[in-house]
């Protein structure tokens, strides 16, 4: 017998929140489908919306960091990557000021998130060159 599921939860592609179903067959995502009666989407979504579910299983879906060596982006573990990624940045703030550096969040991230980044910018890097991708 199939097992079919219907989970309720929220888009990820942008900060408007819409309401989807995440639909699984056999705990194999396979859809979505809009929230009727939600506060927000009320049955309607967008065409990202539509397709919130098509990212998980992509096999183009970067699973690890990559890290470009001898002119070749090559597979990393999180702790070399973000080993080099602290280095470049006391490197380039040590060199050039913390307002050398800038960051750039996104509306894909949750509040807490986009407030973590803000912090760091602010009280690690020393800069206030934090922006959003909402603001495009
Ligand atoms: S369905 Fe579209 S408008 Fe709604 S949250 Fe997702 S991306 Fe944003």
């Amino acid at each position: 017998m199939i097992e079919y599921k219907n989970v309720l939860t929220t888009c990820p592609y942008c900060g408007s929140g819409c309401a989807i179903h995440l639909q699984t067959l056999d705990g194999a995502l396979v859809g979505v489908l809009p929230a009727k009666g939600h506060v927000i989407s009320d049955g309607s979504l967008c065409i990202k919306g539509w397709n919130a579910h098509a990212f998980v299983n992509h096999p183009d879906r970067l699973k690890k960091p990559l890290i470009r060596k001898n002119g070749k982006l090559v597979e990393a573990e999180w702790d070399e990557a973000l080993t080099l990624v602290a280095e470049k940045f006391g490197q380039i703030k040590a060199e050039s000021g913390p307002d050398s550096i800038g960051f750039f969040s996104s509306a894909k991230c949750t509040n807490e998130e986009n407030y973590i980044l803000q912090k760091f910018a602010r009280a690690v890097i020393g800069t206030n060159n934090i922006d959003h991708c909402a603001r495009l």
